[in-house]
């Protein structure tokens, strides 16, 4: 047995806890989470002076293909399409062989455990290779096959490859998702298609969703930059968008999934919002907030949606739009610019709420008795404050 000493714990799941201990045993199992009075003996004992204990993150959306970027493609208020471009390019220049993509993969996992990040949600491109999610140290990997289509020629294929796959990627730390990318790669029809695989595997969808004001005249409208996007690219096929398509029909559409998440929701109206709301059992938003900040993005709705009490989760976004995988600076991030929500709050969104997006609570996202002991150490800025570990910490004077 092994004790973990911190001036604080945060289960999660009950209030901080002063002074206290955690305790684990030879394979890696909570079994005491309290203070020191009544801790079982222990054979090895490890002080965290200056930290809280909390339970490991969940980084509820990520793409680990571009975790070797030293940095974003693009400078901060770089305009979306642009983006796409840059991203577009990128992935043509480097052609990476499985190997490199193996290892790329692997570094964004260890650079995430290193972060107290115990869980993920991976979007990854098609085609999946289960090998590269291997040795995963671990870390419970959510992959979501990515799909984008704009040849009705295709779905018939892709359909039957998505299928396969869920079956494949299945490990006991990696469990397969279906990702149909964005509104304006993934017409209604081919999206119908892959909820209806979802629905037939018990599988969980994620979405990028009302995540530009492009993107919502591209669905109201079929216009736009969005529209210029795909006829760069040679993929515009307009007779594939349905004229009457809304984002209210396409968050129904996910919402048939027995879990879905919608990824950014940006610029999601009340109306939306309500519909959110009225499904939010199943339906979680994720919130990306240096990504949004990357983009110089309009206010994000945080307050819409916490008092709707919908399940909001936090994702890094990848490395193509995000300084690094540290979950813990996005939740430092949205403490700065969101002083209105409680400290509390924002732990949930980093803990709980990622677990409950991916269905994965009953493994992560609290420190209970019972559960595998990932913890994450967080550095506090004042001992006396529990939660002082979300300030940022100021550069040190020379
Ligand atoms: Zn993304």
């Amino acid at each position: 047995m092994k004790a973990f000493f911190a001036p604080w714990v945060l289960p999660v799941c009950q209030p901080p806890i002063a002074n206290a201990v955690v305790v684990v045993d030879d394979e890696g199992i909570l079994k005491y989470v309290g203070d020191r009075n009544q801790m079982p003996a222990c054979d090895v004992e490890q002080s965290f002076p200056n930290h809280a204990i909390l339970p490991g993150l969940v980084n509820a959306h990520t793409h680990l293909e571009f975790s070797n970027l030293k940095k974003p493609l693009g400078n901060p208020g770089i305009e979306f399409t642009q983006w796409i471009a840059k991203v577009v390019g990128y992935r043509r220049d480097q052609q990476h062989t499985d190997q490199s993509k193996h290892q790329i993969i692997q570094s964004g996992i260890q650079e995430s455990l290193s972060h107290g990040v115990v869980a993920i949600g991976e979007i990854a491109t098609s085609p999946v290779q289960s090998s590269h999610y291997s040795n995963n140290g671990g870390c419970l990997l959510s992959v979501f096959e990515e799909t984008l289509g704009a040849d009705k020629g295709d779905y018939d294929t892709k359909i039957a490859k998505l299928e396969s796959n869920l079956q494949h990627l299945k490990t006991a730390n990696t469990i397969p998702g279906l990702s149909p990318h964005a509104p304006y790669s993934v017409p209604l029809e081919l999206l119908q298609r892959i909820v209806r695989v979802a629905e037939k595997n018990q599988t969980t969808v994620a979405m990028h969703i009302a995540e530009t004001l492009d993107e919502r005249e591209f669905i109201a409208k079929r216009s736009g930059r969005l529209v210029e996007m795909l006829e760069q690219f040679g993929v515009w096929r307009p007779n594939m968008y349905p004229t009457n398509d809304s984002v209210l029909k396409i968050l129904k559409t996910l919402a048939r999934a027995q879990r879905s998440l919608v990824i950014h929701g940006n610029y999601l109206t009340d109306e939306e919002l309500d519909f959110v709301r009225s499904v939010k059992q199943r339906m979680s938003i994720v919130f990306c907030a240096r990504t949004h900040a990357f983009f110089g993005h309009l206010d994000y709705p945080m307050a819409e949606i916490l008092e709707r009490g919908i399940n909001l989760a936090v994702g890094t976004d990848s490395r193509a739009s995000n300084p690094d995988l540290n979950l813990m600076n996005e939740l430092k991030e949205i403490r700065r610019r969101f002083p209105d929500v409680s400290a509390e709050t924002i732990l949930r969104m980093g803990t709980i709420h990622g677990a409950s997006a991916l269905g994965i609570a009953d493994r992560v996202g609290t420190l209970e008795c019972g559960r595998a002991g990932q913890m994450c150490f967080a550095r506090l800025s004042d001992p006396n404050d529990p939660y002082s570990f979300l300030i940022k910490s100021q550069p040190q004077e020379k």
